[in-house]
């Protein structure tokens, strides 16, 4: 059983030191909190709860504290993807809902299963999810100030389970001051991807992400033989051809984890009961 989730970008030159304290114990916590929950549940459901917990947390630019789009609304992505069946789904640019991974997780069990807009909101609101606004007063103020601070802290969660099962789910408040309806990688296959040989999960700019397929394409060579690191680096290669920025994290279907970033440092955390490792 192992668990790995990323917060998205740390950059030393908008954020200090002490936020960055704050991000490693958090992420810490909640890897700890995630590893104990994936004792009695499956990785499905643990990337949901995971990521959920990410989305509570306002120091990531998802679920509460997600950034605000030019017009001044959020709009929120999620999406999940259960290895086991292959299966994703997931919402896009949905608004006040706390927790946008629940509503992706909801979907899993019907025909249609990406919603966006008003669709995903109108079905959050009829299968129990309660309106709420995300919206924090700092971000308010950046968005008052045009402060770009580039959508740095999309969350993401892989857990591997007792079943050998693996599952993704990823979850963004997108990249603040967007054109409003502008799609984030992180509901689609690029940035959220999983099979039973891999799964991946993406942060970063999701114009790039989604140019280059980072996700899909990771869990591809994975499957088609290449070892992780393999994978990885040719995907981040093709990566830098296009200008592109980037930063993944992964397990494979022997438990292996992996993470690689273009510069900043992705923050990150992964513990397998007994090795608790966070970003520097
Ligand atoms: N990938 C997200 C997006 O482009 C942002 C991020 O990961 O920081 O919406």
């Amino acid at each position: 059983m192992k668990i790995i989730i990323h917060g998205g970008f740390f950059s030393e030159s908008d954020q200090s030191h002490e936020v960055k304290i704050a991000k490693q114990e958090s992420l810490k916590n909640i890897a700890k909190k995630a590893f104990d929950f994936l004792q009695t549940h499956s990785a499905f459901d643990t990337a949901a709860f995971a990521v959920s917990l990410l989305e509570d947390d306002e120091l990531y630019n998802a679920g509460i504290g997600s950034q605000i789009q030019s017009d001044g609304i959020i709009r929120m992505s999620a999406a999940i993807m259960d290895g086991e069946t292959q299966k994703m789904s997931g919402v896009i640019n949905i608004q006040d809902v706390k927790n946008p991974v629940f509503v992706a997780k909801a979907l899993m069990k019907e025909d249609d299963r990406v919603l966006g807009g008003n669709g995903a909101k109108e079905y959050a609101t009829t299968h129990g999810f309660e309106n709420f606004s995300t919206e924090i007063p700092k971000r308010r103020k950046e968005y008052e100030k045009k402060l770009h601070n580039g959508g740095k802290g999309t969350v993401g969660c892989v857990a591997f389970d007792k079943n050998g099962n693996l599952a993704v789910a990823t979850s963004t408040g997108g990249k603040g001051f967007e054109i409003p309806g502008r799609i984030s990688d992180s509901a689609t296959v690029a940035g959220n991807y999983a099979n039973s040989f891999c799964a991946v999960s993406c942060t970063g700019v999701g114009e790039d992400i989604v140019s280059n397929a980072t996700a899909t394409k990771i869990v591809t060579r994975v499957t088609d033989g290449m070892s992780l690191q393999e994978a990885f680096d040719k995907t981040f290669d093709e990566l830098k051809a296009i200008d592109g920025f980037a930063g993944a994290i992964a397990i494979d279907y022997n438990g292996n984890l992996y993470h690689k970033d273009s510069y900043p440092t992705m923050v990150f955390a992964s513990f397998d009961g007994e090795n608790l490792e966070t970003f520097h």
